[in-house]
């Protein structure tokens, strides 16, 4: 049985405005084969993605009566380069310009507000994270049924280490 790697790095997605790709569930699945070459450039290497399904979930917090989200989590394993601070921070540098890419405005929003795509970091192996741009293991990640549903399916079969 395949086993997590103890490297491994996992991005939830989440959508609930429409961009230029379309609807949420649109941009997920046009996003997904552009994070695979964000991930792949990012690492200089080849890498096995697994990707959750997409799930249709009820807003957490924000503004009252915002859409429904589309939601799903990538786990990225084969990583051969031991997690870093700097490399994590130009992770995340690249996923925002991702997010720019698909309409994400942060400038123009609410806390939690409706947004075209959002790219989270939710963990890169064991690394803790406290940077005032970067907090690892994502700190609302156990408490988020929506990041951990599509976690769990993604880990589904994997063995523990
Ligand atoms: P939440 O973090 O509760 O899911 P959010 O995704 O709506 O909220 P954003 O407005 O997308 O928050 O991002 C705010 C800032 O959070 C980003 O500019 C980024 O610097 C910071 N941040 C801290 N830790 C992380 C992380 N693990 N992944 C992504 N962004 C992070
Ligand atoms: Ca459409
Ligand atoms: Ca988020
Ligand atoms: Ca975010």
């Amino acid at each position: 049985m395949p086993s997590i790697d103890d490297a491994s790095v996992a991005v939830a997605l989440g959508a609930n405005q429409p961009s230029a790709a379309g609807s949420p569930r649109e941009t997920l699945v046009a996003v997904r084969p552009l994070l695979e070459d964000l991930l792949k450039s990012w690492s200089a290497q080849e890498l096995v993605f697994r990707w959750s399904s997409l799930h249709d979930t009820a807003p957490v917090g924000g503004p009252p009566d915002q859409p429904w989200y589309c939601n799903a989590v990538m786990l990225v394993e084969g990583l051969q380069a031991p997690p870093s601070v700097a490399a994590a921070l130009e992770l995340l540098d690249a996923l925002q310009g991702l997010e720019q890419q698909f309409g994400r405005n942060r400038s123009q929003e609410q806390r939690w507000g409706p947004r075209s795509l959002d790219l989270d970091l939710l963990f890169w192996g064991e690394l803790r994270l406290d940077h005032p741009r970067l907090q690892l293991p994502h700190p609302r990640l156990h408490l988020r049924r929506f990041v951990l549903g599509p976690l769990l399916e993604v880990m589904q079969g994997l063995a523990p280490t």
